[in-house]
């Protein structure tokens, strides 16, 4: 069973990262998702290595708000089923910006970016998320939040109609989909549209693995793979770690359990990680949920996230390193 965190990387000193480090290794946590910019990955990279962690860069993949990118390419963002570009009527939230996963320049943008990190030699692999489309339909605990009830696929939250989507539709199935009748209902469609992310992660992959890195990716649980188009279970991935938040979809702990089960039943060799969100767990039921994830064959679990995590939390952690 093996233990990961995601962590948002922070400009920190030897000492801070030593003082975080220290907590890690005494949990019993041993592979960290890290986010932020590559100056302050390589800094918490020095530091790893005395406290045997493994550091994966954690990248938003199809998210993009680097400024530069939206002034001088504003087509290679997504269009929703209104023509609104996603950089200029963002969803839900104002970063919600996403990359057309059918646009070659984009093909090429996240290439680089994906080769820059594996030049890092410290780095174990590279952990994709946001690789996927926008939610079509949110998860229904957060759909109050945005004082949205959604029962069906609505054109305000569909992508994506752009230039380059509508033309390599056309050229394999013949029609434009902005003419079909009802987009939500046209399986060629959906299947365009999951066939454009696993692309994107065959290109990303072969990088990863041409550096010897291991490739991950944080995903929707198997029940809501078809919300943000990701058929994750054919991607060739060492590992996938489905984001098992229960209270995003007002499920209790025993939903965890269900969704690894869907999960293992997909996969063939790639390993299924449970993401746990620690926000919704108080700590007298950690142990519980770990435990869900156990008997059902998970490969291992991930907590969401360091900040999260509070010194009730750690402790249970700790404790149950200590017993083993
Ligand atoms: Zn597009």
């Amino acid at each position: 069973m093996q233990y990961s965190i995601w962590m948002n990387s922070k400009d920190q000193n030897k000492d801070e990262w030593k003082r975080d480090f220290t907590k890690l290794q005494r949990a019993g946590i041993s592979n960290i998702f890290l986010s932020g910019k590559i100056e302050d990955l390589e800094n918490a990279l020095k530091y790893a290595a005395d406290f045997n962690l493994q550091i994966h860069a954690w990248i938003f993949t199809m998210i993009c708000n680097d400024e530069n990118i939206i002034n001088q390419h504003p087509d290679w963002f997504t269009v929703n089923g209104l023509g609104e570009r996603s950089h200029e009527n963002p969803q839900y939230v104002e970063y919600y910006k996403w990359l057309c996963p059918t646009h070659p320049e984009v093909h090429e943008y996240l290439r680089e970016q994906v080769k820059k990190l594996c030049k890092i030699p410290e780095l174990t692999g590279i952990h994709l998320d946001y690789i996927r489309y926008c939610d079509v339909i949110l998860p229904i605990g957060l759909q109050s939040n945005y004082n949205l009830v959604q029962t069906k696929e609505e054109p305000q939250f569909d992508y994506c109609y752009c230039e380059q989507c509508r033309s390599a539709f056309k050229q394999k199935y013949g029609v434009d989909p902005v003419d079909l009748p009802d987009q939500s209902k046209n399986q060629s469609w959906l299947q365009f549209r999951y066939d454009s992310i696993t692309n994107i992660v065959n290109i990303l992959t072969e990088i990863i693995h041409q550096h010897n890195k291991k490739a991950t990716a944080a995903v929707f649980p198997v029940s809501m793979q078809k919300n943000v188009r990701q058929e994750w279970h054919k991607w060739k991935l060492e590992a996938v770690y489905p984001m098992l938040y229960h209270s995003c979809y007002d499920e209790d702990l025993e939903w965890i359990g269900k969704e690894i089960r869907k999960g293992k039943q997909l996969l063939k060799s790639t390993e299924l990680h449970c993401g746990l969100y620690i926000p919704a767990i108080e700590s007298n039921k950690l142990m519980q949920a770990i435990e869900i994830a156990i008997n059902n064959n998970a490969n291992g679990i991930s907590f969401f996230d360091f900040n999260a995590m509070k010194d009730e939390h750690w402790k249970i952690l700790q404790s149950k390193v200590a017993r083993c």
